[in-house]
């Protein structure tokens, strides 16, 4: 029965029902760099394994893909880890804010999950140790993913987020001080903001995570370590507001204060929705109400 959705009709429609709606939120203001870009625009890229592929808006721009980021060191660090890199990270939903600090004292600096701040921190701290040279294997790693050779860093924005990234700099260095962060806390951080910095479009980011959504033993990683990203994607991938998510969308994905949002249906599609203004959470506040819309539409998600 699914195969008889028109994915590209209820992409058009629901394209138009959330660029005509008011687009409130803010740009992510706390990193300089970030609070340049057009506010007003929305892109989307859709694909799916038969073969559907679509862009609508303004997909073909890029944007800062932050957080979306941590997915994919969690990845790296998985695949040349494996198991052990829930010795030094949970897979808990935090119930906090991205940034948060607060839980890190009663659990004596280990992080409750990979995807928040400073979870992904230690995740740098695992690569930082792991890689010869950290920038650039991880750029590497995400290019092989992606299949985009010319994916890269950018420089103005990771070097505006060091200039304010106080609370990140105190994250590592608290965790530091548990013993949790092997490497000095310049180089976790530095190698961090980089990773951050990375710029895709919606159709290079949604491509990238094919290897999420469609596995096999060829793949990055496999079935079941995709399987464990997938479920703290569901479980993690948006803070204080990943119940929400998984209540009104109901799909593994993972947002950035650049305004992205990466969600797959595992073996059926990947989409990367984008706009820059976020709510309250630091998510997307138009792509977060698009992805509703469009689970809605089609009448399908994992649940
Ligand atoms: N680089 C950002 C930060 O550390 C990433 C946060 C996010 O995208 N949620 O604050």
């Amino acid at each position: 029965m699914n195969t008889a959705i028109n994915y590209i009709n209820i992409l058009k429609k629901v394209y138009q029902s959330i660029e005509a709606i008011e687009s409130k939120g803010e740009t992510a203001k706390y990193i300089p760099e970030l609070d340049k870009v057009n506010p007003n625009q929305l892109g989307v890229y859709f694909l799916s394994n038969s073969n559907i592929e679509y862009g609508i808006g303004d997909y073909q721009t890029k944007l800062s893909i932050q957080s979306i980021s941590k997915v994919l060191s969690l990845s790296l660090a998985y695949k040349l880890l494996g198991e052990r890199v829930w010795e030094r990270v949970g897979v808990e939903p935090s119930g906090n804010p991205f940034n948060s600090l607060i839980q890190l004292e009663s659990d004596n600096g280990i992080p409750r999950n990979p995807l928040i701040n400073a979870g992904a921190l230690v995740i740098c701290d695992m690569l930082v140790s792991q890689l010869e040279n950290p920038k650039h294997d991880f750029l590497k790693f995400v290019r092989e993913v992606s299949a985009y050779k010319e994916i890269n860093y950018c420089e103005s924005t990771a070097k505006s987020e060091e200039s304010v990234g106080f609370r990140n700099k105190a994250l590592c260095n608290y965790i530091k001080s548990f013993g949790n962060i092997e490497n000095h806390p310049d180089v976790v951080l530095d190698f961090y903001f980089h990773m951050c910095s990375i710029q895709m479009t919606c159709q290079e980011l949604a491509n990238t995570f094919t290897f999420l959504a469609f596995s096999d033993e060829t793949s990055v990683l496999n079935v079941r370590q995709t399987k464990r990203i997938n479920a703290i994607m569901q479980t993690c991938g948006f803070y204080d507001e990943s119940g929400e998510f998984a209540f009104k969308v109901g799909l593994p994905g993972k947002s950035g204060v650049g305004g992205g949002i990466i969600a797959l249906h595992p073996e059926k599609y990947c989409i990367a929705v984008w706009s820059p203004k976020l709510n309250e959470k630091g998510n997307s506040y138009k792509g977060m109400k698009f992805l509703e819309l469009f689970t809605t539409e089609t009448e399908l998600s994992i649940f």
